[in-house]
């Protein structure tokens, strides 16, 4: 991953939270690969934007805003993940990579519409299948 976003933190924090119940700096400069100065940078800005609590000796919470932008993020990576799966792109790799590369640029609008499509695969999998297998070999 190149630069982390803003997007990318809450993200992290809100899966971390999700697996260990808790996200530590440590944790989250692993996962994003940075530096652990970058994510305490990046914490004091989640917490002056309310998205984040930080708590001297707890470590720190997502706020219900910040929990309910989490839960949209990764919503949204997962989204993309299967629709990149559903394309056929096995390696997981690249999946995340790709994914990585483009999750931050939907609108609404077109994340709707593809997660639509993704659930419409997902319950009627044979048209697909059928476009899937009959595409040109990839070069
Ligand atoms: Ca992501």
């Amino acid at each position: 991953m190149s630069t982390p976003s803003q997007e990318d933190y809450v993200e992290a924090i809100w899966l971390l939270t999700q697996e260990k119940g808790y996200a530590r700096v440590t944790d989250i400069a692993e996962r994003l690969h940075i530096s652990q100065a970058s994510v305490s940078k990046m914490l004091r800005r989640l917490n002056a934007e309310g998205l984040l609590e930080l708590e001297r000796y707890r470590g720190m919470a997502l706020t219900a805003q910040g929990i309910r932008q989490g839960q949209r993020l990764l919503v949204r990576h997962q989204t993309l993940e299967r629709f990149l799966q559903h394309l056929g792109v096995s390696d997981p790799q690249m999946v995340y990579r790709d994914v990585e590369g483009i999750e931050h640029h939907f609108s609404a609008y077109t994340l709707e519409q593809l997660t639509a499509l993704v659930h419409y695969i997902d319950e009627n999998p044979t048209w697909w299948q059928h476009f899937i297998q009959n595409l040109p070999e990839a070069k």
